[in-house]
């Protein structure tokens, strides 16, 4: 099994999704998984974009046996470093006649193309050079004349597999004409670079996106070339957003990379991209790696396209979040306190985001939610929420709240949630207010805003010369 990115972009959520059906079945069969990656593109590859596929891999738990920095009997899995290989295969192909050289030119080309389309017939490469004598193709190249190599597909003819998804598929040679395997600048082709590895890597299993279903044929004529066996081949379904378009920016994110800083767990990402074309079974839709590995098969993939639907991961993301022990979920969530707040949480500022951790924990769905709901416990002076404060700060009975509150809070013997829950019921009573009207100016001035953990653990968490403070403060500014 293998996963072949290009660095081009920062790897996308069909790219990922493949790679896990990969690994998956690589552990479920005790395969091989190999991370290898497809940088012919040079002008396009940034060293950036293979980071990200790297980081985006680990995070979410896919270790490859093999491949870039894991190394293997294959050198450095890396196409620009096998540039001579791709030639020599290219080389071979020539002498056995499986290929031959082109001299068309791109202007000539496109005007049989046009031709051809304005006449209804295919579009492709009409074959032409192919009736050159290959001594005399051979003396032009060496000239120096600008050539192409290209297969030599046979004709009539047809290409059939059995593709582990979509059964039977059968390529009409009429409709794949005689490709390029080298370029006029003498780099390979994706179809040779990607068969070439398959084969030397002696892959056994290709399953990727389906959008490369029509490459296949191309493929298996090349391995069948170079007289490699072909491996099997499993077309994994598209990726539709909710809308039943295919999956694009117009859907939200589609970069790993935006879902791993975006507060998502790796955990949830990847429970819910194993279920994007496979399903464990009919009711359970949340489960662990170790059974996902245990089930999983190719052949369960199904044909038809899968939704990515961003509001179901958010609500797995909650589900797995709400099962984090609370010690793994403060540890998940510090770095998004610290990225917002610009710096490291000292020892007993992470003591009180831990105090107030599991209170928290039940109201998020993403880890980035989690600074919003907490920082104002590390704000020297708060700022208020503006919708807030005017809801509830600017009504009449709130100043003589917030004198009420400062009293009796002053006095609380043991600080407490309990204890202060206590006193500002009675406070409640004393005022005859309702807990809407009397306590959410409390959160307001203590927090900055309506939307807080529960209110008497949050003010035990601030302390009570805090808690003075900050209610001071906001019955100043009223
Ligand atoms: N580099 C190709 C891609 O990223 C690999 C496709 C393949 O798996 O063969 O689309």
């Amino acid at each position: 099994m293998r996963i072949a990115p290009s660095p081009t972009g920062y790897l996308h959520v069909g790219n990922a999704r493949a790679a896990l059906f990969n690994w998956l079945y690589a552990r479920h069969t005790g395969g091989t998984f190999i991370l290898r990656i497809d940088d012919t593109d040079l002008a396009r590859s940034e060293p950036e974009y293979e980071d990200d596929v790297l980081v985006g891999l680990r995070w979410l738990g896919l270790d490859w046996d093999e491949g870039v920095e894991a190394g293997g009997p294959h050198g450095t899995y890396r196409q620009s470093d096998r540039l001579d290989r791709y030639r020599e295969v290219a080389e071979r192909l020539l002498a056995t006649g499986a290929a031959y050289l082109c001299f068309c030119t791109p202007e000539e080309l496109d005007e049989r193309r046009k031709k051809a389309q304005a006449q209804g017939r295919p579009p492709g490469y009409d074959g032409r050079c192919r009736l050159l004598d290959p001594v005399e193709a051979g003396r032009r190249a060496a000239e120096g004349e600008p050539a192409v190599i290209r297969l030599a597909v046979a004709r009539p003819g047809m290409t059939t597999f059995v593709d582990v998804v979509r059964d039977e598929v059968s390529f009409d040679h009429e409709a794949v004409d005689d490709f390029v395997l080298v370029r006029s600048d003498g780099s390979p082709t994706y179809h040779l670079a990607s068969t070439v590895d398959d084969v030397d890597y002696e892959i056994t299993h290709v399953a990727r996106g389906e959008d490369l279903l029509s490459s296949t044929p191309k493929h298996i004529l090349i391995a069948r070339a170079m007289g490699a066996s072909v491996p099997t081949y499993a077309h994994l379904p598209l990726l539709f957003g909710p809308d039943g378009r295919k999956l694009s920016k117009r859907h939200g994110d589609v970069s790993l990379k935006a879902y791993r800083e975006g507060g998502y767990l790796p955990e949830a990402m990847f429970n819910y991209m194993s279920l994007l074309g496979w399903s464990f079974e009919a009711e359970t839709t949340v489960f662990t790696k170790e059974q996902a590995i245990e089930r999983f098969d190719l052949a369960a993939v199904s044909k038809n396209a899968a939704v990515f639907d961003p509001e179901k991961l958010e609500w797995m993301n909650g589900v797995y979040i709400r099962g984090l022990d609370p010690i793994e979920f403060i540890d998940r969530a510090i770095p998004f306190v610290e990225d917002e707040l610009g710096r490291e949480l000292s020892g007993v500022e992470r003591e009180q985001l831990s105090a107030l951790g599991p209170l928290v924990q039940e109201r998020v769905k993403l880890l980035t939610e989690v600074p919003g709901m907490m920082s104002f416990v590390f704000a020297t002076a708060l700022t208020y929420d503006e919708r807030s404060w005017r809801k509830v700060m600017e009504i009449d009975t709130t100043p003589g709240t917030l004198d009420a509150a400062l009293d009796r809070l002053a006095i609380v013997g043991d600080w407490k949630a309990a204890a202060i829950e206590r006193e500002l019921r009675a406070m409640l009573d004393e005022l005859g207010l309702s807990a809407r009207k009397g306590l959410q100016p409390i959160r307001v001035a203590a927090t900055g805003s309506t939307v807080s953990p529960p209110l008497f653990e949050t003010l035990e968490v601030l302390g009570r010369e805090v808690t003075l403070d900050r209610l001071r403060s906001a019955r100043a500014r009223l």
